[in-house]
């Protein structure tokens, strides 16, 4: 037989499925994976429901249903000031993940120089390799994940031709401020790159921040892609909803890409994304105040268990520094042994760099009910303290 594509054949499975396996062997709690454990605003689900048996359930058109890209292009309105145009600017996609790779294929040719900050989200490397994209990593470190700007600077040049940003960041939970945003910002602009935003967590932040598009900063509406996810704003990450918004000569070939890869998303979920994203304010304050409550009852029970917990300003994610109790091996032995012996399953930090140096931290997601949340910890309280 010939051979498969060399670069994802090259990938092994990823470190989700093998530790979301390891958990299901050992019925573990889960705190590996980002995804939470209810089922998401009954009335959107409802709207949905109900759009399937209405109708229509044909095609929708390529660009999103219309009152999804005007509910979006409202969203962006209210929330940061942005002006876009809901006809030409706002493009619907299956997911933040199909967001990202009609983005990476749209805007890169082979060759193409892609500056990307680890640790990265699974998707971004694969896909910028696939495209004929040459990466440029940064790297971000626990405990403090500062930006290395003399590193950042040095990795971009007149071959840039894309910046890949995601704030709030995953797995850190760190929230790039207004100094480090413009930094990106004055070097898009010195070397003429486009910025793909991975904004999906955007209205989980904590402690009263507020997100900042880079988008939103003086010269860079005309350079940056937002991307967003309904999954995370609903908490429903098996919707797989997601949009991209731009100026429309950036938007126009990455609807090209999306219309050859999947050409359009269930237009009874876009119905109700559309409706969901007109709730009050009320609802975005609830999200975003009930994930800081579990970061906190996470962070609690992780500091009574003995880690060093390091802080978290947004996302699903909280990271511990293993080494704190008094664990020598590194972070994939850790929590193959808390999934096997604690009952509790983590995520190693390492798998999301390339290379291994950074190995002593595991990240837990506490998008979870509070009883699960409470339980692990006992858990890890429990096989710590023996
Ligand atoms: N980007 C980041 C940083 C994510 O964490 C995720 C989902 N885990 C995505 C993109 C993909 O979003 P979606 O589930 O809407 O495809």
């Amino acid at each position: 037989m010939k051979p498969t594509n060399a670069i994802f054949s090259g990938y092994g499975t990823s470190i989700f499925e093998v530790m979301s396996q390891l958990a299901k062997d050992h019925g573990t709690i889960n705190l590996g994976q980002g995804f939470p454990d209810t089922e998401g605003p009954e009335d959107i689900r409802r709207v949905a429901a109900e759009a399937v048996i209405a109708g229509p359930n044909q095609y929708p058109p390529m660009m999103g249903l219309p009152e999804l890209r005007q509910a979006v292009a409202d969203h962006d309105r209210r929330f940061y000031g942005l002006e876009w145009e809901w006809q030409r600017d706002v493009l619907i996609t299956s997911g933040g993940g199909e967001a990202l790779a009609d983005c990476i294929f749209g805007l890169i040719d082979p060759g193409d120089e892609v500056v990307l900050i680890e640790p990265l989200y699974e998707m971004y490397l694969p896909l910028v390799r696939r495209a004929g994209g040459i990466p440029k990593m940064v790297r971000i470190e626990p405990p403090d994940w500062q930006l290395p700007r003399d590193a950042l600077e040095a990795a971009c040049g007149p071959q840039t031709k894309l910046i890949l940003i995601n704030t709030p960041h995953n797995p850190s939970g760190k929230v790039f401020d207004a100094y480090e945003l413009e930094f990106i910002a004055d070097l898009a602009k010195r070397y003429d790159a486009y910025v793909m935003c991975d904004e999906v967590f955007e209205h989980i932040v904590f402690d009263g921040r507020a997100h900042v598009p880079l988008a939103s900063l003086p010269g860079m509406r005309e350079r940056c892609v937002r991307i967003g996810s309904a999954g995370k704003i609903f908490s429903m990450t098996g919707w797989k909803v997601g949009f991209v918004v731009g100026a429309a000569e950036i938007i126009a070939p990455i609807a090209k890409a999306h219309q050859f890869i999947t050409f359009t998303t269930p237009p009874n979920l876009q119905r109700a994304v559309a409706y969901g994203l007109g709730k009050g304010d009320a609802y975005y304050a609830g999200l975003s105040g009930d994930l800081q409550d579990k970061r906190d009852l996470l962070a609690r029970g992780l500091a009574l268990a003995g880690f060093d917990v390091l802080s978290s300003s947004g996302t699903y994610f909280l990271t511990v520094d293993i080494r704190s109790v008094g664990f020598n091996g590194d972070d994939v032995d850790f929590c193959r042994e808390i999934t096997t012996k604690a009952g509790v399953t983590a995520l190693p930090v390492s798998a999301l760099y390339q290379g291994a140096d950074v190995s002593h931290f595991a990240r837990f997601a506490f998008c979870k009910r509070d009883e699960a949340l409470i339980e692990a910890t006992e858990r890890l309280v429990r096989y710590f303290a023996m």
